[in-house]
């Protein structure tokens, strides 16, 4: 989820990191004055793995959602972390599944990205209620379950 779009729209490159490096590893980078970052969903994030795990960028490497926090601090076990990981990830197919049910949209975009459009191509009509009520869930789960501040992190 913090790789292909949900959690993030953009991450920042970091002083330690190698444009030049991570670029011909095959990640698309967006350069302005002083500012590089790379969109998510990650382009190398293929089959549910980081395609350059040995050499992902600064911020990928010191990222702990709530959590991986939760677990490293004893407060949850993994198992039931794993549990929870697994329900977000059903209702966001659950979603996925209202979204293309409603309208054509870029499976290569981000969630927000693609709820952003189903809403947008579509009437008001139930299943637009619905998406709408279920994307708010999601929200909602992210924030409490694995968004983390800053300062946290
Ligand atoms: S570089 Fe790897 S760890 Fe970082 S967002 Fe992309 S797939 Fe995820």
């Amino acid at each position: 989820m913090c790789c292909d779009g949900t959690l993030f729209h953009s991450v920042v490159l970091q002083p330690s990191d190698s444009p030049r490096t991570l670029s011909s590893l095959g990640l698309t980078l967006k350069r302005k004055p002083g500012l590089t970052t790379f969109r998510q969903p990650c382009s190398a994030h293929q089959n549910n793995q980081c395609a350059i795990y040995e050499n992902r960028p600064q911020r990928c490497r010191l990222f702990n959602c709530q959590q991986l926090l939760r677990v490293a601090s004893g407060e949850i076990t993994q198992s039931v972390a794993q549990e929870t990981i697994a329900s977000t990830r059903e209702k966001i197919s659950q979603v996925v599944e209202k979204i293309e049910r409603l309208t054509e949209t870029n499976p290569n975009q981000g969630l927000t990205q693609r709820i952003s459009v189903a809403l947008a191509n579509t009437a008001p009509c139930l299943e637009r209620t619905e998406l709408e009520a279920a994307m708010s869930e999601i929200q909602s789960i992210l924030e409490k379950e694995f968004r983390v501040r800053e300062e946290d992190n």
